[in-house]
């Protein structure tokens, strides 16, 4: 299941769980879509892999399961040792 994070790994904006701008990667890097389309260029700057738009759990689901509320910056997979995403971006 989704873990539905609450933030952007890169720019850590708030990205609630009915957020049509959220995107992840396979390993659920999550980012906005701003920072996606403007410092990512569509790849997730952790595990090289593609960002598409979060699907958006139904409310009605969500009371049931809900989003993680735990913040995440610069996450996944990789090497294991953490990189700020941006950083990771420009190289
Ligand atoms: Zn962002
Ligand atoms: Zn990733």
């Amino acid at each position: 299941m989704l873990e539905l994070r609450p933030n952007c790994e890169c720019c850590d904006r708030d990205l609630p769980p009915g957020s049509a701008a959220a995107m992840i990667c396979s390993f659920e890097c999550t980012f906005c879509a701003e920072c996606v389309e403007t410092r990512l260029a569509g790849r997730c700057p952790n595990c090289g892999g593609e960002l598409l738009r979060r699907p958006i759990r139904p409310a009605d689901k969500l009371a049931r399961y809900p989003a993680s509320t735990q913040r995440v910056r610069n996450c996944c997979a990789g090497d294991g040792q953490p990189v700020p995403a941006v950083a990771r971006a420009q190289a």
